[in-house]
């Protein structure tokens, strides 16, 4: 009887079946950690279990959660053995994830691992009417050890799909985009930056996006809010999705058609948790951290297994049965729109995340359409409280020219304080910048933004 789960497509399965699939694929998961990894056999011996004590997911919450510290401290050099290796494994690839705060991490997979990650992206791709006569632009990076531009690959040929593997390579501008139109794309895959970035380039050089005939868009790797989307859809005629990915676990979530504030959680695959401060698992609807769990079809190996593993995302939604949007996928559980850790900020004692800006730069449609890149740059004067400087990266010598600096809601009169003072619209903020006087907000135009390779640096404190 498990076997025929296990073999079946999960979106033939009822309701029943697919629940009792993903318990056996857990049940499993715990069999094998226990009996071959070493880091999780010490783990469960500490903690007093055996397998057979994980028969549900509820059961699954016995486990203490993991972050990025345990792969660091469990990973050579710190660690004298790399525990987390499952010894014996074939590892297939090892990645490395950018080491944008010190030590990068190292993820191992296994084979299974990675025939996992391109079969269910292909599974999350389909959602989106994707099929195999489509010609992909994969622009995702072929960096180092980053996996996101074979990741991409990978789920390709598992759609039979054509492939242009591009990746964020720079060619002359007028070179790339003779290339793209020659292949004739539907589908473009990459982060949100780099393909804003690639529209506005193409524009510069008096080409229409909109020609190449591109109908999907799917971007990951990053936050991306909707004004952004808005804006790369608009600028390529396609429709526009993110789904969430990571190194650890490849892509898990898809956005739903119907409901764009909504992920549909590949949930027999990499089973997702909200966490709490202390750890618990929280209730439906509390905001917390997303902790994933990458779960194995019986008989498969793990290189690296990663349990309760938290991604330091904020999700402030959850839904365990969302099922009536009309999207053809089995999942049990839908989060919302992760907000990154990393991308969050204090100013004039108000919690902001840099996604907040995004989509007040991007809600002024020519703004938009003009800007390269934004980073929120934050610093303190004596005299003046917390500054929030918003720097928006742009070539537009008018813009370059403007420059704003708000301290009470009022019309603005050029475009940087239209954006400073679509800040305000926000209550708190405006409260902190209006009455209590603890904080200032600043617009101002720059050429270039200083960041570091790889991931963007939304973010930027000076105030340490
Ligand atoms: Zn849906």
């Amino acid at each position: 009887m498990s076997n025929d789960f296990q073999k079946a497509d999960p979106d033939e399965l009822t309701k029943e079946e697919y629940e009792r699939m993903k318990e056996e694929k857990l049940q499993y998961t715990l069999d094998f950690v226990y009996n071959n990894n070493p880091f999780y056999r010490e783990m469960m011996d500490e903690e007093g279990y055996v397998p057979e004590d994980f028969k549900t997911f509820e059961d699954l919450k016995k486990l203490p959660v993991i972050n990025s510290e345990t792969i660091k401290n469990n990973q050579p050099p710190k660690a004298e053995k790399n525990k987390l290796y499952t010894p014996g494994t074939d590892v297939r690839r090892p990645y490395q994830t950018s080491g944008t705060s010190g030590n990068p991490k190292t993820i191992l997979k296994s084979y299974d691992e990675l025939e996992n990650i391109y079969e269910e992206a292909k599974r999350g791709f389909e959602l989106y009417d994707i099929s195999e006569d489509d010609v992909f632009v994969n622009y995702f990076p072929f960096v180092a050890l980053n996996p996101s531009g074979d990741y991409g690959e990978g789920l390709i040929d598992k759609l039979g799909a054509t492939s242009v593997p591009i990746s964020n390579t720079p060619y002359p501008p007028k070179i790339e985009y003779s290339m793209l139109k020659q292949f004739n794309p539907d589908v473009i895959m990459g982060l949100a930056s780099h393909v804003d970035a690639k529209g506005r380039i193409f524009k510069e050089i008096g080409a229409n996006p909109q020609e190449l005939g591109v109908n999907v868009i799917s971007l990951a790797g990053e936050p991306v809010t909707e004004s952004r989307k808005k804006h790369i859809s608009e600028t390529f005629g396609a429709e526009v999705y993110d789904f969430l990915a990571t190194t650890e676990s490849g892509g898990f979530a898809y956005q739903c058609k119907e409901n764009e504030s909504l992920y549909h959680v590949l949930d027999n695959f990499v089973h997702v948790e909200i966490i709490g401060e202390d750890k618990e698992r929280l209730e439906e609807g509390e905001e917390g951290h997303l902790a994933v769990t990458n779960l194995l079809n019986p008989g498969e190996e793990s290189a690296m297994p990663l349990l309760r593993y938290d991604l330091k995302d904020i999700v402030s939604e959850y839904n365990t049965d969302i099922r009536d949007c009309g999207c053809d996928i089995n999942s049990s559980i839908s989060i919302s729109s992760p907000k990154r850790e990393a991308w969050e900020f204090i100013v004039g004692a108000v919690n902001l995340n840099a996604k907040f800006v995004e989509d007040k730069i991007y809600n002024h449609d020519d703004i938009g359409e003009v800007t390269k890149g934004y980073q929120v740059k934050l610093d303190y004067e004596e005299d003046e409280g917390d500054i929030m400087n918003v720097l928006v990266e742009t070539n537009e010598e008018n813009l370059l020219k403007e420059k704003a600096e708000v301290t009470e809601k009022k019309s603005p009169e050029n475009k940087a304080e239209e954006i400073a003072q679509s800040l305000l619209e926000h209550q708190q903020l405006r409260d902190t910048v209006e009455n209590m006087k603890s904080s200032k907000i600043k617009v101002n135009f720059v050429r270039d933004i200083e960041m570091p390779k790889g991931k963007p640096q939304r973010v930027k404190d000076l105030r340490d």
